[in-house]
């Protein structure tokens, strides 16, 4: 099996909610962990169920296999929560870049922030790493007391 390749599940979901797709972990949770139907998800969040399909592939491609997938979506929820985008959505569907206020296409959002903002990718990406350290820390405190007892 292949390793989870943590840094690059990272960098994924940083730049998707940063890029203004900041349901993407909730539609994963419903969809591959809850195992909702990808129609109904994908309606809800107002994307594709191809789009669906295509974010739920890239996870499971990142993270090994779908079983450990299924495991990181709520420890990848835990560690984005709190992230805002840059990238807002108005009601008309226009894209605008909260930093530098420029109007973007959907399809460019991403692109954008990787280009022009590549600081408050970083600066999120050690956030989430922060986070990780710090949801691992917790996790292994309760095997601590069971050696111990
Ligand atoms: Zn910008």
């Amino acid at each position: 099996m292949k390793p989870v390749d943590m840094k690059s599940l990272i960098n994924y979901v940083a730049l998707k909610i940063l890029g203004g797709s900041d349901y993407l972990v909730q539609a994963l949770e419903e969809y591959l962990v809850n195992g909702e139907g990808p129609a109904i998800v994908a309606h809800r969040y107002n994307i594709s169920k191809h789009q669906l399909r295509g974010y739920a592939q890239r996870i499971i491609e990142k993270s090994g296999s779908e079983i450990r997938a299924k495991k990181l979506i709520p420890i990848l929820k835990e560690m984005s929560s709190g992230i805002k985008p840059i990238v807002n959505r108005d009601e008309n569907g226009v894209y605008t870049c909260t930093v530098c206020n420029t109007v973007i296409a959907r399809e460019d959002a991403e692109e954008h922030v990787r280009k022009y903002h590549k600081d408050v990718l970083t600066l999120t990406i050690k956030d989430m790493m922060e986070k990780l350290d710090e949801i691992k820390a917790k996790k292994e405190k309760p095997v601590i007391f069971t050696s111990a007892s």
